[in-house]
Parts: structure tokens; C-alpha cells; sequence
């Protein structure tokens, strides 16, 4: 079904995304250490990470780092838990992969279900899972995947480096591929030091998938097709009026579909779209907001401004100066450069815009 909500790991008759699937699986097959799949939110860098390696077939242990999104900080233990959540939902040769566990210290097996130790007197060590990870890759001739999903909010993580791990299995684990994927692509960046010739990962060559939104026409053709899937006959102006109010975000254009089976599909079920979108748009600028205190009403009104309509640095820096007082070029540029790097506003030229058209309704209407 096209309109699931849910991202997608099997279905393929609908795969709208044929370029970059065609490239991340020539990049997972050639088993490349260190691929990046970029894009804002909803575009389908999750469901583009599945597809791929569930046709692969290629064993993949995906973490989930979006549920840290929310944290100031991750302990090692979060992390360590959540890399032993995924590996216990490994569907693809558990059974091999679970067995070249066993012999790990500080792993222990029940049935089927791996544990690691993670206490004051035993501690499992990463580095030993990826390399029998590897070495079950090696004998079974095949790649191993580890996906970190929303990688950069591991720069939240103490106690444990995961660039040094990265390095370190990019010069010595040659069945082990990892894919970092990233809806704040400026913060991923600075998270992986890219610049950075002390970090463990400068210089080593990247490959990466940027999902871009879709077209007017693929956007229209997506919907066109979801509803003759579901066998539901929509007048081309409300598809016209949903593509010009949700663009070309894939996320958008489900949830549309999907409340569209629900409730008919109208201008309201499109209103409604905006609606609840909206909800889950605020939530996770809340969240950085959050995190941000001191500057959070600069960053309000910067983000107003410019969900006003697009706009030059003038013009924001006169709109920030009439609410709250002077703010100086350096100060701005700062609160600007982070809205930009986690993707809430984007700067073509120099003109700043929010392209979300989600995010622009929640904006101005709620922030
Ligand atoms: P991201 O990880 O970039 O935030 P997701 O992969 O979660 O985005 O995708 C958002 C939604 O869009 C999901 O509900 C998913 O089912 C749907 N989706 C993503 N990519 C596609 C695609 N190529 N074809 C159909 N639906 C898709
Ligand atoms: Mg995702």
C-alpha cells in the first residue's frame, strides 16, 4: 500500500526513489565503509535504507538515534542498549550472526536474544562485536551493515567514541559498512568533523545519497498512483491543491494519502494534513528549542520572519531589531548558521526561506 505510513522495508512496486536506490545499492554491494544518505525530514532516508538493504538481502542492524533526540546527553549505556535492541531485531541470518557472538566477552546469549554486559565489572566492547561482525562477513562472504539512523545525535554521546569506532573499522573492517543518516545534515557534518584533520575519520573517502524532494510532476504522479491502488477516484485540482500546499516531501504526501483513505480526499482532509503535520513539525522544533533557552526568543523571530515569506539577512536583522532590540551581525550569523545546519531553514543565494511547507504553516501559526 502506498498511502502506509509506516517506512517501508519490502514494497517496491511503488519505489519512487530509483536513481538513489540504484546508487546506495551499488554502494552497499561493493560493501563501501562509510556512506552517508542526507535529506530533510520525511524526504525517505529510513525507508531508502531498508529497501535497499532488504533487497540486498544483505544483514543490516539498523539504531534508531531519533529517540534520542529529545536528550541533552546519552549515556554509553542508552547507546549500548539501543545497538542491542537492533541487533535483536536482525532479521536477516540472526541465527549465523548470533552464533559468532557467543564467543564475544561480555556478551551473553539466552535463546536467541543477545545481551550485553554493561556494568561496573564487565563491559562488552564494541570494537570486539564489530570485528566478529566482520568475521562472520568474511566467511560468509558478504557485507554487514550498521546503520546509525539520525547519526548526529550521537554527538550527545559520553563515554564512548564512535568516530574513533568509525575509523578504526574503516581501516580494518573490510566486511563491515556503515551508513550514517541525517536530517540536520549541517550538524551530521560537524558531528563527523569532516574539516577536522585530528579526527578519526579525516580524509577517508564518503560516499552519500542526498534525497531531494520530489518534483511537482513526481509528486502529483505519486499521489495519482496511490489513489488508483487504493481504488479511490480524486479530482486532478484537489491533487494540484495538495501538491501546492504540502510540496514535495514524501512523509507529507503519505500522511495526506493516508488521512485521504480516512476521510475522503478534500481541501479539508489537505487542511487537516497541515494540521496534525504541523503538530509533529512544532514538536521537533520545541525540542530545539529546548535545548536553547537563553536564545529562544531570537530564534523565534527569526524563524516567523522568515515563514513570512523569504527573506535577506536585512531584513531579518531589521524584524528581530523591532521586536526585541539590537542584535549584533555576529550573534545573528551564529543563530542562523544553526537553524541552517539542522535544516529548519535554508539559504539559496542570499535569500533565507523555510521549505518545509509544514514547518512554514506551524510557524505561522503556532510559534
Ligand atoms: P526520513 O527517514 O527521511 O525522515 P521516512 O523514510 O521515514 O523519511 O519516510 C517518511 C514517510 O514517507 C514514510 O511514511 C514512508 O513510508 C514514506 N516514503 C518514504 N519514501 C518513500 C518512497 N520512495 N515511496 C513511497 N513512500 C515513501
Ligand atoms: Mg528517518
Amino acid at each position: 500500500m502506498l498511502f502506509d505510513e509506516r517506512p517501508k522495508e519490502r514494497l517496491r512496486d511503488f519505489y519512487d526513489r530509483e536513481e538513489e536506490l540504484k546508487l546506495l545499492h551499488e554502494l552497499v554491494e561493493s560493501c563501501k565503509p562509510l556512506i552517508l544518505v542526507l535529506g530533510l525530514r520525511r524526504t525517505g532516508k529510513t525507508s531508502l535504507v531498508k529497501v535497499a538493504l532488504n533487497e540486498a538481502n544483505i544483514p543490516y542492524i539498523l539504531i534508531d538515534c531519533r529517540v534520542f533526540e529529545e536528550r541533552i546527553a546519552i549515556t554509553s549505556r542508552d547507546f549500548i542498549r539501543a545497538f542491542e535492541r537492533s541487533l535483536n531485531s536482525l532479521t536477516k541470518k540472526r541465527n549465523k550472526i548470533v552464533n559468532y557472538l557467543r564467543v564475544v566477552k561480555g556478551v551473553s546469549i539466552a535463546g536467541l536474544r543477545v545481551e550485553f554486559r554493561w556494568n561496573s565489572k564487565e563491559r562488552v566492547s564494541l570494537i570486539e562485536v564489530l570485528e566478529t561482525l566482520n568475521q562472520y562477513g568474511e566467511d560468509d562472504g558478504r557485507c554487514v551493515v550498521i546503520a546509525l539512523d539520525e547519526a548526529q545525535e550521537l554527538s550527545k554521546l559520553r563515554g564512548i567514541n564512535v568516530l574513533s569506532i568509525l575509523g578504526y573499522a574503516y581501516d580494518n573492517l573490510k566486511r563491515i559498512s556503515f551508513i550514517l543518516t541525517g536530517s540536520k545534515v549541517g550538524l551530521l557534518y560537524r558531528f563527523m568533523r569532516v574539516d577536522d584533520p585530528t579526527s578519526p575519520i579525516y580524509g577517508r573517502v564518503r560516499y552519500e545519497v542526498f534525497l531531494k524532494n520530489f518534483s511537482k510532476e513526481k509528486s502529483l504522479d505519486f499521489l495519482k498512483r496511490g489513489f488508483e491502488q487504493a481504488g479511490m477516484k480524486v479530482e486532478n485540482e484537489v491533487l494540484e491543491e495538495a501538491v501546492d500546499r504540502l510540496g514535495g516531501v514524501v512523509g507529507w504526501l503519505t500522511y495526506f494519502g493516508a488521512l485521504s483513505l480516512r476521510y475522503g480526499a478534500s481541501s479539508e482532509t489537505i487542511e487537516r494534513t497541515l494540521e496534525e503535520g504541523s503538530k509533529l513539525a512544532l514538536q521537533e522544533l520545541k525540542n530545539f528549542l529546548r535545548l536553547r533557552p537563553i536564545a529562544e526568543a531570537r530564534y523565534k523571530l527569526i524563524l516567523k520572519r522568515i515563514a513570512q515569506e523569504e527573506c535577506s539577512w536585512r531584513d531579518i536583522k531589521s524584524y528581530i531589531e523591532m521586536k526585541l532590540g539590537i542584535i549584533s551581525d555576529s550573534n545573528l550569523a551564529l543563530l542562523l548558521k544553526q537553524l541552517l545546519d539542522v535544516g529548519f531553514i535554508e539559504k539559496r543565494g542570499r535569500i533565507y526561506s523555510i521549505t518545509d511547507p509544514i514547518l512554514r504553516y506551524a510557524v505561522n501559526r503556532y510559534l
